[in-house]
């Protein structure tokens, strides 16, 4: 092995159409990953088991296992990030591949630079979960927008903005998962608890809320965007 192949972080693509596979493959190995490859479910959990890759990109359609059966056997003894990729216009199943541990998705077809920055986040939230990394940070900053949460203290350029305990809570969820998208259901579940109610209006309310305090335009958020059918994600930058 040379020794440019040491310290490099392993990722298996999980893809039944080869053209793609072999696209992100040469993509991912540019960027300076090492790339495994399976075209199936029963080669993607041998792959896995045998190599412990550090994140895997799943295609929720393949030939022999549903995508979330093989979220559903890694999540069983793995925190593993798990990104997915899915067609246009599946919003359930993006949403139910969350729900049951994906940490996020993409959408079919996607730029090699977006895929990439999908990768580095969920690696980065990786890293922290595991202690491996950073610290988590207590400040977050997005463009002019900084929420510091040791402080509960929300800032626009030099302007303390003024949130709901319930705003407060949303915003300093989505800012703890920054670049990361948030189901509805988990928003709901870690804001109103496990009994709350599923349906999602109160959310929207309380979003429209922050946005006007937030965003210039809130038609056209630049910091909380809406991840249409699926649930919120606070831009990165
Ligand atoms: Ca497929």
């Amino acid at each position: 092995m040379s020794s440019s192949n040491y310290n490099k972080r392993t990722i298996l693509v999980i893809e039944d159409d080869k053209s793609i596979s072999s696209f992100i493959c040469t993509a991912l190995q540019s960027s300076g990953y090492t790339v495994l490859t399976a075209a199936d479910g029963v080669q993607a959990r041998q792959m896995f088991a045998s190599h412990g890759p550090e994140l895997i990109l799943l295609d929720l359609g393949l030939p022999d296992i549903d995508g979330v059966e093989i979220i559903k056997g890694v999540r069983e003894w793995s925190s593993v990030p798990i990104i997915v990729v899915s067609a246009r216009g599946r919003e359930t199943d993006k949403v139910e591949a969350l729900d049951f541990g994906a940490d996020d998705y993409i959408t079919k077809p996607f730029g090699i630079s977006e895929l990439t920055a999908r990768i580095r986040t969920a690696l980065r939230h990786a890293d922290r979960a595991s202690g491996s990394g950073a610290p988590a940070d207590d400040i977050v900053t997005v463009g002019d927008l900084t929420i510091d949460i040791g402080k509960r203290r929300v800032t626009l350029g030099e302007n303390e903005v003024r949130f709901t305990a319930i705003e407060y809570k949303i915003v300093s969820l989505l800012a703890k998962n920054v670049g990361r998208v948030l189901t509805y259901d988990y928003i709901i579940k870690e804001i109103w608890g496990p009994y709350a109610s599923s349906d999602n209006q109160i959310l929207r309310v309380n979003m429209a809320n922050i946005r006007r305090k937030l965003e210039e335009n809130p038609a056209e958020p630049r910091y909380i965007v809406t991840e249409l059918g699926v649930g919120y994600r606070m831009m990165e930058k």
